[in-house]
């Protein structure tokens, strides 16, 4: 069995740490010979790429990129781009191990990855940010491609960021080649080959993971009450894609605070307050009140979505908890003492790997019309999206009665027997 490796502490190496304890119990579980532990307990490619961009000032100003291929064994690399200024290596390692993880559960032919630019958006013009993600892109070069690795949007980037990286990919290309790469990013927007139904996917994907949780319980969604943390991409269309299944959402919270209204805040009126506002705070319309964080997590509702970054809840939060299922909507919300705490007291977790996923499962629906010059329906692509997730949620749940173990680690289990299986017959050469 490897040994655990040290770390400075970073928060970002934290979170590594976590994502691989979170590996070496499933690993465990599932029995994974040793060789095929090595290998996937370390990413196979950290790229730093540091850059010069200049700003609308005229100064030139230099920005650090990174990308991690973290394992390619089922197929291209395949991963969202952070734009955040406390991006580092240690929580890009993390979040492309987890991919490597969700594509796998998830069924679709691709690997992990994950990347991202060192800087705050917010803080700069669109001229700027262009001029950072276009030359970001030229600097990773032929790193990405669209049989090799296929980036994303994630948090601070958006489908704007993917065209501006798609066009940058595909100038600097052959001529003759361009439409045909134009799958080296996905979640573009429709008008430049992106799918229907991206942009909504992680949000309805999860909503469609909680209605089957509750269907496989036998309790009705219809009236049931959630609080939502982010309301970026995946809050905001997890709270839609819930308002159309009947729950109500009484909580929200963001980076700039949380409001509450116990007969139910209407999603498109708080998108139409956030797109002017930049968050949450401010919003009273309908009498919408304002709350404190923690008070939020204690919120007395049914359902908690943690939409917006990790570790959010945490062995302090975790006992304060009311809701009765957590619907993890971000990547590693909760961290592993927190997980344990929300365990004893009941409360089931419907882990990241499967409740996010709906977004890269989308990508690859995006990425195999490009392929094939197809235009799908929304009504093709959400039944196609609910039948990989009802699949995968199966799949664990049979995983999780037959192993006696918790869905997180049942979910790994799914994954890692996948990956495990292909490694055994291909091997490792030479
Ligand atoms: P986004 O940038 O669109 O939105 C992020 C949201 O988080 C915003 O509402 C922001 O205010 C909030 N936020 C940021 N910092 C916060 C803080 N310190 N406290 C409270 N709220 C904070 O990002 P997104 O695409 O919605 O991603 C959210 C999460 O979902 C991330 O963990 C991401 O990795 C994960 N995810 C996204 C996708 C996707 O398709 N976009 C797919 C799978 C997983």
């Amino acid at each position: 069995m490897p040994t655990r490796r040290s770390t400075d502490g970073s928060a970002g190496d934290q979170l590594f740490e976590t994502a691989l304890e979170q590996f070496d119990a499933a690993a465990d579980l599932v029995n994974l010979p040793d060789r095929t532990r090595s290998i996937l307990r370390t990413p196979k490619n950290e790229i730093i790429v540091n850059f010069p961009v200049e700003m609308d000032d005229g100064e030139i100003r230099i920005f650090r990129g990174f990308r991690v291929q973290h394992n390619d064994i089922l197929g291209p690399y395949k991963g969202g781009l952070r734009f955040a200024d406390y991006v580092d290596l240690g929580e890009v390692k993390a979040l492309a191990m987890w991919m490597t993880w969700k594509t796998s559960l998830a069924g679709v032919p691709f690997g992990g990855a994950k990347g991202g630019i060192a800087f705050n958006p917010r803080e700069h013009s669109r001229s700027e940010t262009e001029r950072i993600v276009r030359r970001f892109t030229h600097a990773l070069g032929s790193n990405i491609g669209p049989e090799h690795d296929i980036p994303a949007p994630d948090v601070g980037s958006t489908a704007q960021d993917m065209v501006w990286m798609m066009d940058t990919y595909v100038n600097a290309g052959g001529n003759s080649d361009r439409q045909n790469t134009r799958r080296v990013v996905t979640g573009k927007t429709i008008e430049t080959g992106g799918s229907v139904g991206r942009d909504k996917a992680t949000g309805q994907g999860a909503a469609f993971v909680l209605a089957h949780h509750y269907e496989q319980i036998n309790r009705d969604l219809r009236g049931q009450t959630c609080a939502i943390q982010g309301f970026g991409n995946v809050g905001e269309h997890t709270a839609r894609a819930l308002s159309r299944m009947g729950v109500t959402m009484t909580h929200v919270a963001d980076h700039t605070g949380a409001v509450t209204d116990p007969n139910g805040i209407d999603p498109e009126s708080l998108w139409r307050h956030t797109s002017q506002a930049g968050g949450v705070a401010g919003f009273d319309e309908g009498g919408a009140e304002a709350l404190d964080v923690e008070e939020f997590f204690a919120a007395d509702v049914d359902i908690l979505v943690p939409a917006a970054i990790e570790n959010q809840i945490t062995a302090k939060r975790a006992p304060n908890v009311r809701a009765s299922v957590v619907l993890e909507g971000a990547n590693g919300p909760t961290s592993v003492e927190g997980e344990n705490i929300l365990i004893d007291r009941g409360i089931e977790i419907l882990p990241d790997v499967l409740a996010n996923a709906g977004g890269v499962i989308v990508s690859y629906f995006e990425w195999l019309q490009n392929k094939m010059s197809a235009k799908w329906r929304l009504n093709h692509v959400d039944d196609e999206l609910r039948t990989y997730l009802w699949e995968a949620a199966d799949n664990i749940e049979a995983e999780k009665k037959r192993l006696a173990c918790t869905r997180r680690e049942a979910a790994y289990a799914v994954a890692l027997n996948r990956i495990g299986c292909v490694f055994d017959q291909r091997g490792v050469w030479p």
